[in-house]
């Protein structure tokens, strides 16, 4: 089951079944303690960090990096999934997938928010040249 864990040096907080063995943000090893998710939320709420939608753009680059799909090349694609997400992330509180409905089901509308686990969709999963559902992750050419 998944828990909430604090760096004791720098407040950095993770979320997962077990605390990393290394902090990413202060590097100190064995840092993390168990904590309760308002304890994890407050730390967390200590900063407000602006996330605009230049951000995701980049914050999706990256995360393809080292990664077997990149962003498509489909300029005109993008701006529509992205103005989608950014409009669900106003209406409905988090950036649902533009190509899906939530269910509201919080557990399971969890699972559509983008990105989300695309591998296993039947448009990419086995596919060469395989995208997940809306297009916006494409597999790479080998
Ligand atoms: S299908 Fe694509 S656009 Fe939709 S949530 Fe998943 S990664 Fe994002
Ligand atoms: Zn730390």
């Amino acid at each position: 089951m998944k828990r909430y864990w604090r760096c004791f040096v720098c407040n950095d907080i993770h979320y997962g079944v077990k605390p990393p063995e290394i902090c990413p943000t202060c590097g100190v090893r064995h840092a993390y303690v168990e904590v309760t998710s308002e304890e994890a939320r407050k730390v967390g709420s200590l900063t407000e960090v602006e996330f605009t939608e230049a951000d995701f753009r980049t914050a999706i680059e990256r995360f393809t990096e080292g990664n077997e799909f990149r962003v498509t090349n489909d300029k005109e694609r993008i701006d529509m999934l992205l103005a989608g997400i950014f409009n669900n992330e106003r209406n409905h509180g988090l950036k649902y997938c533009p190509c899906r409905l939530a269910c509201r089901d919080f557990a399971e509308d969890l699972k559509i928010v983008c990105p989300c686990n695309f591998l296993v969709h039947e448009t990419y999963k086995g596919k060469e040249d395989g995208e997940c559902w809306c297009g916006l992750f494409i597999r790479r050419k080998k």
